[in-house]
Protein backbone atom coordinates (compact mmCIF):
# COMPACT_ATOMS: atom_id res chain seq x y z
CA UNK A 1 0.00 0.00 0.00
CA UNK A 2 3.27 2.18 0.91
CA UNK A 3 4.38 1.71 -2.40
CA UNK A 4 1.46 2.44 -4.02
CA UNK A 5 1.19 5.89 -2.48
CA UNK A 6 4.50 6.53 -3.21
CA UNK A 7 4.59 5.68 -6.90
CA UNK A 8 1.50 7.87 -7.22
CA UNK A 9 2.96 10.97 -5.46
CA UNK A 10 6.00 10.69 -7.28
CA UNK A 11 4.96 10.32 -10.59
CA UNK A 12 2.55 13.10 -11.54
CA UNK A 13 1.21 11.11 -15.14
CA UNK A 14 0.68 7.93 -13.55
CA UNK A 15 -1.81 9.64 -10.66
CA UNK A 16 -3.16 11.64 -13.64
CA UNK A 17 -4.00 8.57 -15.58
CA UNK A 18 -5.04 6.79 -12.50
CA UNK A 19 -7.31 9.08 -11.21
CA UNK A 20 -8.69 9.37 -14.86
CA UNK A 21 -9.33 5.66 -14.85
CA UNK A 22 -11.38 5.44 -11.46
CA UNK A 23 -13.34 8.46 -13.11
CA UNK A 24 -13.98 6.60 -15.62
CA UNK A 25 -14.85 3.25 -13.72
CA UNK A 26 -16.84 5.19 -11.46
CA UNK A 27 -18.93 7.39 -14.23
CA UNK A 28 -19.25 4.49 -16.72
CA UNK A 29 -20.01 1.40 -14.42
CA UNK A 30 -23.89 2.74 -13.38
CA UNK A 31 -24.41 3.12 -17.39
CA UNK A 32 -23.11 -0.10 -18.00
CA UNK A 33 -25.01 -2.08 -15.29
CA UNK A 34 -28.40 -0.06 -16.66
CA UNK A 35 -27.72 -0.42 -20.52
CA UNK A 36 -27.45 -4.24 -19.94
CA UNK A 37 -30.46 -4.80 -17.12
CA UNK A 38 -32.40 -3.13 -20.15
CA UNK A 39 -30.94 -5.59 -22.73
CA UNK A 40 -29.58 -2.47 -24.83
CA UNK A 41 -27.07 -4.55 -25.79
CA UNK A 42 -25.05 -2.76 -27.68
CA UNK A 43 -24.85 0.61 -25.71
CA UNK A 44 -23.61 -1.57 -22.76
CA UNK A 45 -21.08 -3.57 -25.09
CA UNK A 46 -19.60 -0.35 -25.95
CA UNK A 47 -19.85 1.12 -22.24
CA UNK A 48 -17.63 -2.22 -21.52
CA UNK A 49 -15.52 -1.93 -23.76
CA UNK A 50 -14.86 1.96 -22.46
CA UNK A 51 -14.23 0.62 -19.28
CA UNK A 52 -12.52 -2.19 -20.25
CA UNK A 53 -9.80 -0.15 -22.31
CA UNK A 54 -9.57 2.39 -19.74
CA UNK A 55 -8.42 -0.45 -16.80
CA UNK A 56 -6.23 -1.61 -19.58
CA UNK A 57 -4.46 1.45 -20.51
CA UNK A 58 -4.21 2.65 -16.73
CA UNK A 59 -2.68 -1.54 -16.05
CA UNK A 60 0.08 -0.77 -18.50
CA UNK A 61 1.32 2.34 -17.39
CA UNK A 62 1.37 0.88 -13.70
CA UNK A 63 3.19 -2.26 -15.06
CA UNK A 64 5.55 -0.73 -17.65
CA UNK A 65 5.82 2.76 -15.86
CA UNK A 66 5.73 4.12 -19.31
CA UNK A 67 2.69 6.81 -19.07
CA UNK A 68 3.08 8.94 -22.64
CA UNK A 69 1.31 5.80 -24.60
CA UNK A 70 -1.45 4.81 -22.39
CA UNK A 71 -2.25 8.49 -22.60
CA UNK A 72 -2.11 8.77 -26.05
CA UNK A 73 -4.49 6.09 -26.45
CA UNK A 74 -6.74 7.16 -23.78
CA UNK A 75 -6.51 10.81 -25.00
CA UNK A 76 -7.40 9.59 -29.32
CA UNK A 77 -10.18 7.21 -27.38
CA UNK A 78 -11.85 10.08 -25.40
CA UNK A 79 -11.52 12.16 -28.39
CA UNK A 80 -13.45 9.86 -30.42
CA UNK A 81 -15.81 9.35 -28.17
CA UNK A 82 -16.33 12.52 -27.34
CA UNK A 83 -17.51 13.16 -31.38
CA UNK A 84 -19.86 10.02 -31.24
CA UNK A 85 -21.31 11.18 -27.93
CA UNK A 86 -21.78 14.71 -29.29
CA UNK A 87 -23.71 13.17 -32.76
CA UNK A 88 -25.64 11.03 -30.78
CA UNK A 89 -26.84 13.05 -28.25
CA UNK A 90 -26.87 16.58 -29.83
CA UNK A 91 -26.11 19.39 -27.99
CA UNK A 92 -26.53 17.54 -24.57
CA UNK A 93 -23.61 15.62 -25.71
CA UNK A 94 -21.69 19.07 -26.43
CA UNK A 95 -20.98 19.21 -22.65
CA UNK A 96 -18.33 16.03 -22.30
CA UNK A 97 -16.15 18.04 -25.39
CA UNK A 98 -15.14 20.45 -22.82
CA UNK A 99 -13.97 17.63 -20.34
CA UNK A 100 -12.27 15.98 -23.13
CA UNK A 101 -10.09 18.93 -24.03
CA UNK A 102 -8.89 19.54 -20.47
CA UNK A 103 -8.58 16.27 -20.14
CA UNK A 104 -6.55 15.86 -23.22
CA UNK A 105 -4.32 18.40 -22.10
CA UNK A 106 -3.13 16.56 -18.56
CA UNK A 107 -2.52 13.15 -20.04
CA UNK A 108 -0.28 13.75 -23.54
CA UNK A 109 1.87 17.05 -24.30
CA UNK A 110 0.84 20.16 -25.37
CA UNK A 111 1.13 19.63 -29.03
CA UNK A 112 -0.25 16.42 -29.19
CA UNK A 113 -3.81 17.64 -26.72
CA UNK A 114 -4.12 20.36 -29.70
CA UNK A 115 -3.45 18.17 -33.07
CA UNK A 116 -6.37 15.60 -30.63
CA UNK A 117 -8.63 18.78 -29.97
CA UNK A 118 -8.34 20.36 -33.26
CA UNK A 119 -9.17 17.26 -35.01
CA UNK A 120 -12.17 16.26 -33.16
CA UNK A 121 -13.34 19.72 -33.64
CA UNK A 122 -12.58 19.39 -37.17
CA UNK A 123 -14.79 16.07 -37.28
CA UNK A 124 -17.94 17.54 -35.07
CA UNK A 125 -17.90 20.35 -37.45
CA UNK A 126 -17.63 18.55 -41.03
CA UNK A 127 -20.06 16.64 -39.85
CA UNK A 128 -22.39 18.97 -39.69
CA UNK A 129 -21.64 21.03 -42.15
CA UNK A 130 -22.23 18.10 -44.96
CA UNK A 131 -25.58 18.55 -43.86
CA UNK A 132 -26.00 15.76 -40.85
CA UNK A 133 -27.63 18.06 -39.16
CA UNK A 134 -26.49 17.03 -35.29
CA UNK A 135 -24.81 17.95 -33.37
CA UNK A 136 -25.37 21.67 -34.37
CA UNK A 137 -28.34 23.18 -34.60
CA UNK A 138 -27.79 26.27 -36.99
CA UNK A 139 -24.57 27.93 -37.91
CA UNK A 140 -24.08 30.33 -35.03
CA UNK A 141 -24.13 27.69 -32.79
CA UNK A 142 -21.28 26.08 -34.41
CA UNK A 143 -19.29 29.02 -34.59
CA UNK A 144 -19.72 30.18 -31.25
CA UNK A 145 -19.31 26.13 -30.01
CA UNK A 146 -15.70 26.38 -31.94
CA UNK A 147 -14.57 29.91 -30.56
CA UNK A 148 -15.58 29.11 -26.84
CA UNK A 149 -13.50 25.56 -27.68
CA UNK A 150 -10.40 26.90 -28.99
CA UNK A 151 -9.98 29.38 -25.97
CA UNK A 152 -10.80 26.71 -23.94
CA UNK A 153 -8.19 24.53 -25.45
CA UNK A 154 -5.56 27.78 -25.54
CA UNK A 155 -6.37 28.37 -21.79
CA UNK A 156 -5.80 24.78 -21.13
CA UNK A 157 -2.58 24.29 -22.97
CA UNK A 158 -0.80 27.16 -21.52
CA UNK A 159 -1.96 26.06 -17.94
CA UNK A 160 -0.52 21.97 -18.85
CA UNK A 161 2.68 23.43 -20.46
CA UNK A 162 3.51 25.88 -17.37
CA UNK A 163 2.40 23.30 -14.77
CA UNK A 164 5.05 20.77 -16.83
CA UNK A 165 8.56 23.45 -16.96
CA UNK A 166 7.48 24.13 -13.53
CA UNK A 167 7.71 20.17 -12.46
CA UNK A 168 11.02 20.24 -14.43
CA UNK A 169 12.43 22.80 -12.64
CA UNK A 170 11.05 21.16 -9.35
CA UNK A 171 12.70 18.23 -10.25
CA UNK A 172 16.57 19.37 -10.94
CA UNK A 173 15.82 21.45 -7.76
CA UNK A 174 15.60 18.55 -6.11
CA UNK A 175 17.90 16.56 -7.90
CA UNK A 176 20.69 18.52 -9.26
CA UNK A 177 23.82 19.75 -6.84
CA UNK A 178 23.79 23.29 -8.34
CA UNK A 179 27.73 23.85 -7.63
CA UNK A 180 29.00 21.06 -10.16
CA UNK A 181 25.53 20.05 -12.30
CA UNK A 182 25.46 16.51 -11.00
CA UNK A 183 22.67 14.85 -8.88
CA UNK A 184 22.61 14.78 -5.65
CA UNK A 185 22.03 12.69 -2.55
CA UNK A 186 18.46 12.48 -3.05
CA UNK A 187 19.61 11.67 -6.98
CA UNK A 188 21.34 8.67 -5.77
CA UNK A 189 19.44 7.44 -3.27
CA UNK A 190 17.09 6.69 -6.15
CA UNK A 191 19.20 5.58 -8.37
CA UNK A 192 20.68 2.84 -6.05
CA UNK A 193 17.31 1.47 -5.32
CA UNK A 194 16.82 1.15 -8.65
CA UNK A 195 20.27 -0.37 -9.65
CA UNK A 196 20.57 -2.89 -6.78
CA UNK A 197 16.32 -3.95 -7.25
CA UNK A 198 17.74 -4.77 -11.27
CA UNK A 199 20.72 -6.21 -9.74
CA UNK A 200 18.60 -8.86 -7.53
CA UNK A 201 16.27 -9.23 -10.29
CA UNK A 202 18.64 -9.55 -13.39
CA UNK A 203 22.28 -10.32 -12.00
CA UNK A 204 23.45 -7.25 -13.90
CA UNK A 205 26.77 -6.10 -11.95
CA UNK A 206 27.34 -3.33 -10.58
CA UNK A 207 30.11 -1.48 -8.29
CA UNK A 208 30.04 1.55 -6.01
CA UNK A 209 32.96 4.13 -5.35
CA UNK A 210 32.93 6.67 -2.52
CA UNK A 211 35.13 9.13 -3.44
CA UNK A 212 36.29 11.54 -1.17
CA UNK A 213 39.06 14.48 -1.38
CA UNK A 214 41.67 15.06 0.83
CA UNK A 215 42.56 17.25 3.44
CA UNK A 216 39.80 19.88 1.36
CA UNK A 217 39.37 21.71 4.37
CA UNK A 218 42.80 23.13 4.09
CA UNK A 219 42.15 24.42 0.54
CA UNK A 220 39.46 26.18 1.82
CA UNK A 221 41.05 27.55 4.66
CA UNK A 222 44.35 28.89 2.84
CA UNK A 223 43.00 29.75 -0.60
CA UNK A 224 39.13 30.21 0.77
CA UNK A 225 35.84 28.70 0.01
CA UNK A 226 35.68 29.80 -3.72
CA UNK A 227 39.05 28.34 -4.59
CA UNK A 228 37.34 25.30 -2.83
CA UNK A 229 34.71 24.99 -5.00
CA UNK A 230 36.70 25.53 -8.35
CA UNK A 231 38.82 22.39 -6.64
CA UNK A 232 35.49 20.33 -6.54
CA UNK A 233 34.15 21.48 -10.07
CA UNK A 234 37.65 20.54 -11.37
CA UNK A 235 37.07 17.30 -9.74
CA UNK A 236 34.02 16.33 -11.62
CA UNK A 237 35.08 17.35 -14.62
CA UNK A 238 37.99 14.91 -13.96
CA UNK A 239 36.29 11.98 -13.04
CA UNK A 240 34.05 12.33 -15.19
CA UNK A 241 36.60 12.39 -18.26
CA UNK A 242 38.82 9.50 -16.54
CA UNK A 243 35.91 7.13 -16.76
CA UNK A 244 33.21 5.29 -18.71
CA UNK A 245 29.90 6.76 -20.06
CA UNK A 246 27.42 4.79 -18.65
CA UNK A 247 29.46 5.75 -14.96
CA UNK A 248 27.38 7.72 -13.31
CA UNK A 249 28.73 10.65 -10.25
CA UNK A 250 27.03 11.74 -7.70
CA UNK A 251 27.58 14.31 -5.16
CA UNK A 252 26.99 12.81 -1.73
CA UNK A 253 27.69 15.61 0.34
CA UNK A 254 30.15 18.54 0.82
CA UNK A 255 33.43 16.91 -0.55
CA UNK A 256 32.34 13.33 -1.03
CA UNK A 257 31.35 11.88 -4.19
CA UNK A 258 30.00 8.35 -5.23
CA UNK A 259 30.81 6.75 -8.08
CA UNK A 260 28.18 3.93 -9.98
CA UNK A 261 29.77 1.95 -12.35
CA UNK A 262 27.61 -0.68 -14.12
CA UNK A 263 29.20 -4.36 -15.83
CA UNK A 264 32.02 -4.24 -13.57
CA UNK A 265 33.47 -7.24 -11.80
CA UNK A 266 36.04 -6.54 -8.43
CA UNK A 267 38.94 -6.35 -11.18
CA UNK A 268 37.37 -4.18 -13.14
CA UNK A 269 36.11 -1.79 -10.04
CA UNK A 270 39.35 -1.68 -8.90
CA UNK A 271 41.10 -0.51 -12.36
CA UNK A 272 37.86 2.20 -12.28
CA UNK A 273 38.84 3.74 -9.09
CA UNK A 274 42.73 3.15 -9.58
CA UNK A 275 42.33 5.17 -12.72
CA UNK A 276 40.41 7.88 -11.52
CA UNK A 277 43.18 7.86 -8.39
CA UNK A 278 45.79 8.59 -11.27
CA UNK A 279 44.14 11.26 -13.17
CA UNK A 280 43.39 12.88 -9.97
CA UNK A 281 46.67 13.25 -8.67
CA UNK A 282 47.92 13.92 -12.66
CA UNK A 283 45.41 16.79 -12.90
CA UNK A 284 43.64 18.15 -10.12
CA UNK A 285 45.61 21.26 -8.54
CA UNK A 286 44.55 23.94 -6.19
CA UNK A 287 44.85 27.71 -6.33
CA UNK A 288 48.84 27.20 -6.41
CA UNK A 289 49.30 24.42 -8.32
CA UNK A 290 49.46 22.27 -5.17
CA UNK A 291 48.33 18.75 -6.03
CA UNK A 292 44.95 17.54 -4.61
CA UNK A 293 44.36 14.06 -3.90
CA UNK A 294 41.32 12.00 -3.27
CA UNK A 295 40.40 8.85 -0.95
CA UNK A 296 38.66 6.19 -2.62
CA UNK A 297 36.36 3.65 -0.75
CA UNK A 298 34.68 0.69 -3.15
CA UNK A 299 31.80 -2.24 -3.16
CA UNK A 300 30.30 -4.65 -5.28
CA UNK A 301 26.42 -4.82 -5.30
CA UNK A 302 27.52 -8.59 -4.90
CA UNK A 303 26.29 -10.54 -1.44
CA UNK A 304 25.16 -7.06 -0.15
CA UNK A 305 21.86 -7.47 1.77
CA UNK A 306 20.60 -4.26 0.41
CA UNK A 307 21.69 -0.84 -0.91
CA UNK A 308 22.23 0.40 2.27
CA UNK A 309 24.93 -2.17 3.71
CA UNK A 310 25.91 -1.70 0.23
CA UNK A 311 27.07 1.91 0.59
CA UNK A 312 28.15 1.44 4.02
CA UNK A 313 30.95 -1.33 2.73
CA UNK A 314 32.02 1.63 0.71
CA UNK A 315 32.15 3.88 2.90
CA UNK A 316 33.55 1.67 5.13
CA UNK A 317 36.43 0.85 3.58
CA UNK A 318 37.11 4.93 2.76
CA UNK A 319 37.93 4.92 6.44
CA UNK A 320 40.30 2.59 5.93
CA UNK A 321 41.71 4.29 2.71
CA UNK A 322 42.04 7.71 5.19
CA UNK A 323 43.85 5.91 8.20
CA UNK A 324 45.81 4.33 5.42
CA UNK A 325 47.48 7.71 4.37
CA UNK A 326 45.11 9.12 2.16
CA UNK A 327 45.50 9.10 -1.60
CA UNK A 328 44.76 5.08 -1.67
CA UNK A 329 42.49 2.57 -2.70
CA UNK A 330 40.41 0.15 -0.58
CA UNK A 331 38.03 -1.98 -2.05
CA UNK A 332 35.99 -4.98 -0.08
CA UNK A 333 36.93 -8.17 -1.03
CA UNK A 334 39.71 -7.06 -2.71
CA UNK A 335 42.15 -9.00 -0.68
CA UNK A 336 40.18 -12.18 -0.54
CA UNK A 337 41.60 -15.37 -2.41
CA UNK A 338 39.15 -15.98 -5.05
CA UNK A 339 37.80 -12.60 -6.74
CA UNK A 340 34.16 -12.93 -7.86
CA UNK A 341 33.55 -12.07 -11.57
CA UNK A 342 30.71 -11.26 -13.68
CA UNK A 343 29.40 -14.72 -14.25
CA UNK A 344 29.30 -14.92 -10.52
CA UNK A 345 26.90 -12.80 -10.39
CA UNK A 346 24.85 -14.02 -12.44
CA UNK A 347 25.07 -17.40 -10.61
CA UNK A 348 24.13 -15.07 -7.41
CA UNK A 349 21.17 -13.73 -8.70
CA UNK A 350 19.62 -16.36 -9.96
CA UNK A 351 17.31 -17.89 -7.65
P1 LIG B 1 39.91 14.23 5.01
O1 LIG B 1 41.15 14.07 4.22
O2 LIG B 1 39.92 13.44 6.26
O3 LIG B 1 38.70 13.95 4.21
O4 LIG B 1 39.86 15.75 5.45
P2 LIG B 1 38.98 16.90 4.84
O5 LIG B 1 39.58 18.21 5.28
O6 LIG B 1 38.83 16.72 3.38
O7 LIG B 1 37.58 16.63 5.49
P3 LIG B 1 36.71 17.46 6.49
O8 LIG B 1 35.46 16.68 6.67
O9 LIG B 1 37.50 17.80 7.73
O10 LIG B 1 36.39 18.81 5.75
C1 LIG B 1 35.58 18.87 4.63
C2 LIG B 1 35.48 20.31 4.24
O11 LIG B 1 34.72 20.46 3.04
C3 LIG B 1 34.79 21.16 5.29
C4 LIG B 1 33.77 21.98 4.52
O12 LIG B 1 33.85 23.34 4.84
C5 LIG B 1 34.16 21.77 3.08
N1 LIG B 1 33.04 21.88 2.18
C6 LIG B 1 31.87 21.19 2.20
N2 LIG B 1 31.06 21.58 1.20
C7 LIG B 1 31.73 22.54 0.51
C8 LIG B 1 31.41 23.34 -0.64
O13 LIG B 1 30.34 23.24 -1.25
N3 LIG B 1 32.34 24.23 -1.06
C9 LIG B 1 33.54 24.36 -0.42
N4 LIG B 1 34.41 25.24 -0.89
N5 LIG B 1 33.84 23.64 0.65
C10 LIG B 1 32.97 22.74 1.13
MG1 LIG C 1 37.83 14.96 2.66
MG1 LIG D 1 34.45 14.08 3.86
Amino acid sequence: MQRIWRRLTGDYQLAIITSVGFLGLVALTPFAIYRLSHADWLVGAVDIFLILSTCTAVAYAWRTGDTLRPGQFLAAFYSTAAVLVAINLGVDGLFWFYVMIVFNFFVVPPLQSTIATLLALAALSGYSLAGQGHPFEDLPQLVSFAITAIITSVFAMIFAARGRVQRRQLHELATIDPLTGIGNRRALETELVRVFAEHTRYGTAYGLLVLDLDHFKRINDTFGHKAGDRVLRDFVSIVDSACRQSDRLFRFGGEEFVLLAPQVDLDGLEQVARNILRTVQAELRNAEGGEVTVSIGGAQALWQADYKSWLHSADECLYQAKHAGRNTIVIDGAGAKRQPTLSDCVQAATP
